[in-house]
């Protein structure tokens, strides 16, 4: 199957699984993940309708970028995020869902504000603490979104997790569960509701994720195929 038919395909999926949880589609952000793909892959997925672009490398993203700048759509920078990396994401993501340490926080801070920015970010958390991902624990994470709370160039929008690989995604279930609770519980600890968003759900899960409060899905795979490399 082509990207177009794809993306109709996810959209339909989606859009099922709000009808299963009492949810509008209108709620949910899809966003592409296009990371190997080429930009022509790219190009494709915004002519079937698609507005929003994820990527999980500074550099691969840029080179993308200098040829799909034209394209009308909101880049988010997916993946861990190097410090040194900062200067050259900012030019180019408008969103980054992987704010997962103190330092990290600080040099956005830096860099935003020397461009005059507030850059929505989200906190990565690790909820299933496994050791070969990033994010913070679920018991730092309020810190750390104090943390980003106090940066004037900084705006913490949500949350965002990913969840264990497994075959069956009901299995993971209680890891977006644990995300929304979390939310909630640091929305009510603030006694506003700061964090709306829930970055949760790629191609093999995001249907539980949905039922479970998912407000931005990331799907690579269902939409551009298998990853190049
Ligand atoms: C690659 C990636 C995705 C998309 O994964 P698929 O399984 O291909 O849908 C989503 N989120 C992050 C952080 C990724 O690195």
């Amino acid at each position: 199957m082509g990207i177009a038919e794809n993306v109709k395909v996810v959209k339909e999926r989606i859009e099922r699984a709000c009808e299963r949880s009492g949810r509008s589609p209108d709620e949910i952000t899809l966003i592409a993940v296009s990371k190997t793909h080429p930009p022509e892959a790219i190009r494709e997925a915004v002519e079937a309708g698609i507005e929003h672009i994820g990527e999980n490398r500074v550099q691969e993203a840029v080179s993308k970028y200098e040829v799909l700048s034209d394209l009308p759509v909101t880049w988010h920078m997916i993946g861990h995020l190097q410090r040194n990396k900062v200067k050259h994401a900012l030019r180019i993501f408008d969103v980054i869902h992987s704010v997962d340490r103190d330092a990290l926080v600080e040099e956005l801070e830096k860099r935003a504000s020397k461009v005059g920015k507030v850059i929505p970010v989200l906190i990565e958390v690790n909820v299933a603490e496994e050791e070969t991902k990033h994010g913070v624990f679920v018991e730092d994470a309020p810190d750390l979104v104090k943390k980003v709370l106090s940066c004037k160039h900084l705006n913490p929008i949500g949350l965002m997790t990913v969840a264990p690989y497994v075959e069956d995604p009901e299995e993971v279930r209680w890891v977006f569960k644990t995300l929304r609770e979390l939310r909630d519980r640091i929305n009510r600890e603030l006694g506003e509701e700061v964090l709306k968003e829930l970055s949760m759900g790629m191609s093999n899960d995001f249907e539980v994720a949905i039922e479970e409060g998912a407000t931005m899905v990331r799907i690579g795979t269902a939409i551009f195929g298998e990853r190049k490399y």
